[in-house]
């Protein structure tokens, strides 16, 4: 006979929005064994983004601890004693392999069953593998490519770099947030670095090229080699099966013996397909991340929410709208439970990457007509630009390299604002000052 257990909250995943919304039920109050997370991974919920930043420095040699949540937002960290403090069950190790939401019912993958009265969802994302974007290999095959996602990712990569280090190549497939972090951290640890990926700049998607155009010269006088305009089609191997070159499309092959792919994600939501509403590939949700299902809320990577500032929904993969969306669900849960509303969610998309001694911060929407201020010439002792984003008249969006922490605030306060702009001469004259004067 099954195990079964029953509790009043259950949040699938412990992630960050799973970290985050744990320390907002014991903010808002919460009785012992009111509340379970049920975490595939080993550990618990830590700080992701950190994996690609301080976790995989070798001289840092940083431990878990040191990134568990809410390390991330200063806030106390919570080491394991923590949960058991708390009366919350942390549940790691466990998959949940069926969910069937219109009994309130899940199973894991050791067959328990677990019944709940409200469910929190916060599934994340899963990395998108080469061999899903037309690269030949049968991964199981082909030793030492790595993807990162959870610790063992980044202990099994730190392992090899070790391994390398003195004849270290290492070949990066991808140009987005990760394949930048990444590189760099190959690169701070004594790696031959060679970045590939399709698109005409860093970050396509969001990096303008004036702005794309400092990192690459900055990774260029780092000794990173770009490759833009092409994509890996597979790899040769020796007798070990381990990689030993990169196929590209235009003929070319590089030596590698570490290859890491960071060819983007996909949130995880195939437990819960035809049975709550979809939206933008990911689980639709009100302002209060309330699913079309009663008692379901989704947080993080999978929640596709209305965008307030903007108009529309949207999906966000970023670790600032998981703490924030996890704060907001287990708000709005505890609040209809004294039959009170709070305000609707209304999101500053905010973005950060750390690489080097670089560090740049987003606030606000990149659309629109884009001005660049500052110097952003790589070669600088100190480099310090930004860029501000303007539609139809006005400022909705600004990027900053070097700022400080109220420079920050400044460029936040000033894309909730959306001030009015003559022209974008001004801001280009004006630079940082109009956001700090504003
Ligand atoms: P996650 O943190 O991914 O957590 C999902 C959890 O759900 C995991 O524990 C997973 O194992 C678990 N899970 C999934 N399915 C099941 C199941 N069926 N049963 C049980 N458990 C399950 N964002 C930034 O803003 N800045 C950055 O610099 C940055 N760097 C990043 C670097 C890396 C290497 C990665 C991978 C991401 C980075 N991100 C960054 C993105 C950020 O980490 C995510 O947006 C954030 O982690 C999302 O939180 P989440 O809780 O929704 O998902």
């Amino acid at each position: 006979m099954a195990e079964e257990k029953s509790y009043k909250y259950v949040i699938i995943g412990g992630g960050v929005a799973g970290g985050y919304a744990a320390r907002e039920f014991s903010n808002q109050g919460l009785k012992p064994g009111e509340l379970a997370i049920i975490s595939k991974e080993p550990v618990p919920p830590f700080e992701r983004p950190e994996l690609t930043k301080t976790y995989i420095d070798l001289e840092v040699n940083p431990t878990l601890a040191n990134i568990y949540v809410c390390a991330g937002t200063g806030e106390a960290k919570q080491y394991p004693n923590w949960y058991k403090e708390k009366g919350i069950d942390l549940i790691v190790s466990t998959e949940i392999v069926k969910a069937d939401l219109a009994s309130k019912t899940l199973v894991s993958d050791d067959g328990t069953i677990y019944k709940y009265q409200t469910l929190l969802i916060a599934t994340g994302s899963t990395n998108i593998r080469l061999s899903e974007i037309g690269v030949q290999l049968q991964e199981a095959d082909v030793k030492n490519i790595f993807y990162l996602r959870e610790i063992e990712d980044s202990d099994e990569l730190s392992f090899a770099m070790e391994l390398y280090v003195q004849r270290g190549k290492a070949v990066v497939i991808g140009g987005g947030f990760l394949g930048l972090e990444i590189s760099s951290a190959l690169r701070a640890n004594n790696h031959e670095v060679t970045m590939v990926f399709p698109e005409p700049w860093l970050i396509h998607r969001f990096f303008t090229a004036e702005i794309a155009s400092f990192y690459e010269g900055y990774c260029a006088n780092k000794g990173i080699k770009i490759i833009k305009g092409t994509v890996a089609t597979g790899f040769s191997t020796n007798s070990d099966g381990e990689v030993t070159e990169v196929k590209l499309e235009d003929g070319r092959t590089l030596e590698a013996n570490i290859v890491v792919a960071g060819v983007g994600a996909r949130p995880v939501t195939s437990l819960f397909k035809g049975q709550v509403e979809e939206e933008k590939g990911g689980i639709k949700t009100d302002g209060f991340f309330k699913t079309s299902v009663p008692d379901v809320y989704a947080l993080g990577d999978v929640a596709t929410f209305p965008m307030k500032m903007y108009g529309g929904m949207r999906r966000v993969e970023h670790a600032d709208n998981a703490r924030k969306s996890a704060a907001q669900a287990v708000k709005a849960i505890k609040a209809a439970e004294e039959g009170k509303k709070i305000p609707d969610y209304d999101y500053l998309p905010y973005f950060y990457s750390r690489f080097f001694d670089l560090s740049w911060v987003f606030y606000g929407d990149n659309v629109g007509e884009s001005v660049l201020f500052g110097d952003n010439d790589p070669k600088s002792p100190k480099p310090k630009f930004g860029t501000y984003w303007v539609k139809d008249g006005k400022v909705v969006g600004v990027f900053l390299e070097g700022g400080t922490q109220e420079e920050h605030k400044a460029i936040a306060k000033v894309a909730r604002a959306q001030p009015s702009v003559e022209s974008l001469d001004v801001l280009s004259e004006e630079g940082l000052s109009f956001a700090t004067n504003n």
